[in-house]
């Protein structure tokens, strides 16, 4: 068989970095189509001629000029803008890992998916903001939806595919976070450089952050529901300091499969990469010795919010899962310029929902206009907030 063509929308990121150290220890395998970026022009520029792409996309229009400039003589073709990003995803390459971070990475990724070919998915906030249009255009286009998200790429490896009513309860596991044991007067001081460290993996910030919120795990509750045609109130969540265990599948019989390794995205993006088979990696296996034991806790919903906030989001379907997920990215972003509090997160989350209530999108330019009022109610609800 000849190279698969692979394309990155992403390419600077965390899951992009890890995708990229896959690919490049076996070049003749991969035939790099596209990479994209945001505004990381060096990064980008340098992947893509060791990569030998043949084109390279920033969503910053005003970031094009240079990225031309850095590989002009390479016979790499650029382009620049929301566009851009949209025509790397339909330059039809076998397999697309779809690691933008936030609802700006949904028209590209649903453009890869009306490709027909395999995504393999780690933008969570694209499914958790339109996952019915997602799975229907993936149904429609005959297009694989793999995820590559931890917790949803172990309960893939678990479930069983042709009998998902043999199923009785899926457990996605949580590691809580930096501020797991945290009680909440002492989590509204914490800064930012302090909720990004979390304890067992190294991402990109928003996540990070998501993560000390837990609004990380309740994404990937309305992730899991669009993935797993299991009803919402089979879903539960359990808090696993370790993050050993990457998520569970307990079946009518009252067995519980699991998914076990250490935490490296690079095993999921593996399994992605070599569907339905599975490739060699570098990445060690576990030493149970050495672990010696794996500890289990109840979720706290009321020092975490988040959890119920998502949960009913989902409930209540609709544009609901958008506006929480847009007041989110507005919240975190706040957060993270020291505009916002810890604790405000959730709460112009919770206000943003409580504000804004438009009728169930139908369209991917439906969700993109509930997400962009959605911020405008966000920044409002923030400026009432720490006025
Ligand atoms: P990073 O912040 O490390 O990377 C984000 C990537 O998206 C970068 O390539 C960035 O480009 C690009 N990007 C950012 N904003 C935009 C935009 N507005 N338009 C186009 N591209 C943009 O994030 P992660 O790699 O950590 O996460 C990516 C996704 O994967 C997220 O949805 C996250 O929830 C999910 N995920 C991540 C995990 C992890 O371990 N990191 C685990 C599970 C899921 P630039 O570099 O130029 O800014
Ligand atoms: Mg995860």
């Amino acid at each position: 068989a000849g190279a698969r063509s692979v394309t990155i929308l992403g390419a600077t990121g965390s899951i992009g970095a890890s995708t990229l150290d896959l690919i490049e220890r076996e070049p003749e395998r991969y035939d790099v189509v596209a990479l994209t970026a945001h505004r990381n022009v060096a990064e980008l520029a340098d992947a893509a001629r060791r990569t030998r792409a043949r084109f390279a996309a920033v969503a910053d229009v005003a970031c094009g000029p240079e990225l031309a400039d850095a590989l002009a003589g390479s016979g790499i073709a650029t382009g620049a803008g929301p566009e851009a990003l949209v025509e790397a995803a339909r330059m039809g390459a076998d397999w697309t890992m779809a690691a933008i971070v936030g609802c700006a990475g949904l028209a590209p990724t649903m453009a890869a998916l009306e490709g027909g070919r395999t995504v393999a998915l780690a933008n969570k906030e694209a499914l958790v903001s339109a996952g019915a249009l997602m799975t229907a255009a993936a149904r429609a286009h005959g297009a694989t939806l793999l995820p590559v998200d931890s917790e949803h790429n172990a309960i893939f490896q678990c479930f069983p595919h042709d009998a998902p009513e043999r199923v009785r309860r899926i457990l996605l596991t949580a590691s809580g976070g930096p501020f797991r044991t945290m009680d909440r007067e002492a989590m509204r001081g914490m800064t930012p450089a302090q909720a990004v460290k979390h304890p067992n993996w190294s991402m990109g910030t928003k996540i990070s952050v998501d993560s000390a919120t837990l609004m990380n795990k309740g994404l990937e509750l309305i992730e899991a529901a669009h993935l797993f045609p299991v009803p919402l109130d089979r879903f539960e969540i359990v808090v696993h300091p370790q993050s050993v265990i990457h998520s569970m599948v307990e079946t009518i019989d009252g067995s519980v499969l699991a998914q076990l390794g250490l935490p490296d995205m690079r095993v999921p993006i593996s399994y992605t990469l070599a569907w339905p088979e599975r490739m060699a990696t570098p990445c060690t296996g576990l030493d149970f010795a050495a672990l010696g034991r794996l500890d289990f806790e109840a979720p706290d919903p009321v020092r975490f919010p988040a959890l119920t906030l998502t949960r009913d989001a989902m409930a209540a379907g609709g544009a609901k899962p958008a506006i929480l997920n847009a007041a989110n990215e507005v919240a975190v972003a706040a957060f993270l310029e020291g505009r916002a509090g810890f604790l405000d997160i959730t709460e112009i989350v919770l206000k943003t929902l409580e504000r804004y209530d438009p009728p169930a999108p139908g369209t991917l330019n439906e969700v993109l206009g509930i997400d962009a009022r959605a911020r405008e109610v966000a920044r409002g609800a923030l400026e009432t907030m720490v006025a």
